[in-house]
């Protein structure tokens, strides 16, 4: 089943070296997930072949313009295209008052409902279905920011079918399947390990921008296969991190280090930087396995 990331946009508040706003697609299953939209967005789906019909949630982590002022015209042309299922979005308070109040003004009523979900610190889980739970958690920036931790549910244990014993019911398979021991019609007790595998692992992805190092998110990112974490400035200028709660390469880093996750995508880059391999090379001395966020790139975690 798939679980694959692709980057729409990598650059932080001005677009500039052909780098383009944030905003990320995020594919679990057939789930289709739109981290973000900054401007340009729409135009970045269509150049990477993305479908714009098949997401149906928005995640839009604060309100600084590079994270979501692709939306309307995003929202616009789902409009056009004639959209008639729901859209549900996620953001802090005060995008459903701004998306609205452009609409209204437009005088555009669209032929597809939205669905505005507020992000509340204290209310983590935002979505869930059969497979996957989306949380948010709070994260240190100017304004209100959130981040996002996807992450598949646990996936039932695999029978073991040379051992099933023949008495054994579609309620016993259940039970096994999700690691429960099972009774025989003469009262033994069979324990599930002896009759099953274990299951696939859960993966899980976990979005941090825009962000001041929080060196306390490494337990909420704790062994994320993928973690992107925003590195908008090169360590030497940390100074510019810290007045605009911003993070470097290096804490980025660090934190990938510390949560003992799977990869490192770093992006977010300041167009004070043309070249960015200095930032390559700076998350690598401290965790080898990273990545920059170069749009157009999927990145995919195997089960
Ligand atoms: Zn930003
Ligand atoms: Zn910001």
């Amino acid at each position: 089943l798939t679980f694959q990331l692709t980057i729409l946009g990598s650059n932080s508040a001005i677009p500039a070296h052909g780098r383009n706003h944030t905003s990320q697609i995020l594919i679990i299953n057939n789930e289709h997930f739109l981290i973000d939209c900054g401007e340009g967005t729409q135009l970045q789906i269509t150049k990477y072949k993305c479908r714009l019909g098949r997401i149906n949630h928005i995640l839009i982590s604060h309100l600084h313009g590079d994270h979501y002022l692709g939306l309307v015209g995003l929202i616009s042309s789902m409009h056009l295209q004639g959209r008639k299922k729901p859209l549900t979005i996620y953001g802090p308070p005060g995008l459903a008052e701004i998306i609205t109040l452009q609409l209204k003004y437009s005088q555009t009523v669209l032929n597809y409902p939205i669905e505005f979900k507020e992000l509340q610190e204290d209310d983590p889980v935002i979505f869930q279905n059969f497979n996957m739970e989306i949380t948010a958690f709070p994260v240190n920036h100017r304004i209100p920011c959130f981040g996002f931790l996807f992450k598949e549910k646990v996936k039932p244990r695999k029978i073991i079918k040379e051992k099933l014993p023949d008495w054994a019911t579609s309620k016993d398979f259940n039970d096994l399947k999700a690691g429960k021991d099972i009774i025989s019609p003469k009262g033994k007790v069979i324990s599930f390990k002896t009759l099953t595998l274990p299951p696939k692992k859960s993966r899980s992805y976990a979005y941090c921008s825009d962000t001041r190092f929080m060196p306390e998110l490494k337990t909420v990112v704790k062994k994320a296969d993928l973690l992107y974490h925003e590195a908008t400035f090169l360590h030497e200028n940390i100074q510019w991190a810290e007045t605009t709660f911003h993070s470097t390469t290096i804490e980025a880093a660090t934190l990938a280090k510390e949560a003992k996750v799977g990869k490192l995508i770093i992006g977010h880059f300041s167009a004070r930087y043309k070249d960015l391999s200095p930032f390559l090379v700076e998350v690598k001395s401290i965790f080898p396995n990273s990545e920059l966020a170069i749009e157009g790139n999927h990145y995919e975690v195997s089960e």
